[in-house]
């Protein structure tokens, strides 16, 4: 088997065509590559660019170097980081307070375990939890011990009190 020597040049200038033409692409989409991925990281253009003239200028090592420095956190999962923290935070403001010692206590708990401060009461009809000042239970809407079911705003729960005085000072008399 014999070539031709005008062939054989013609084919390795071909070859060397392709070849360079790919290292460009792969050059190029390397650096597109990095800058799309920089610029999900961070919003400092400096760094953007230096990220870029990094895949630019050193191209596949640079891109490695790059992958080691660049920030963890695309800034979409920052953002999702934060809410999250944020959520947490607010689950914790949320629990409420005890009013005795200012630790924070469990909604369904009677009495704080620190101070021995009543938190909440039984309603006698159901039996389930109450805050301390409602005078009705609103799961079975028995009124508390000692209140009249006209008693559910402030100003009518003061007038059953003193209509109840009255009663009272009358029943001495
Ligand atoms: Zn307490
Ligand atoms: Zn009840």
């Amino acid at each position: 088997m014999t070539f031709d020597p005008a062939f054989l040049s013609n084919l390795l200038l071909v070859l060397t065509a392709f070849g360079g033409a790919f290292l460009a692409a792969l050059w190029i989409s390397l650096v597109v590559w990095t800058y799309r991925d920089i610029r999900a990281r961070t919003r400092d253009p400096l760094v953007q660019t230096l990220a870029a003239l990094l895949a630019a200028v050193l191209n596949l090592p640079g891109v490695l170097v790059y992958l080691i420095l660049r920030p963890p956190r695309t800034l979409e999962e920052e953002y999702q980081r934060t809410l999250e923290e944020e959520a947490l935070l607010q689950a914790l403001e949320d629990l409420p307070l005890c009013p005795g010692c200012e630790r924070r206590v469990k909604d369904e708990w009677q009495v704080c375990p620190n101070c021995h401060t009543k938190l909440k009461k039984t309603c006698h009809n159901c039996s389930k939890l109450m805050e301390l000042a409602w005078n009705i239970c609103p799961f079975c809407g028995t009124p508390a011990p000692g209140m009249r079911l006209e008693g559910t705003g402030v100003d009518e729960a003061l007038r059953g009190l003193k209509r109840d005085d009255e009663l009272g000072e009358v029943k001495i008399e």
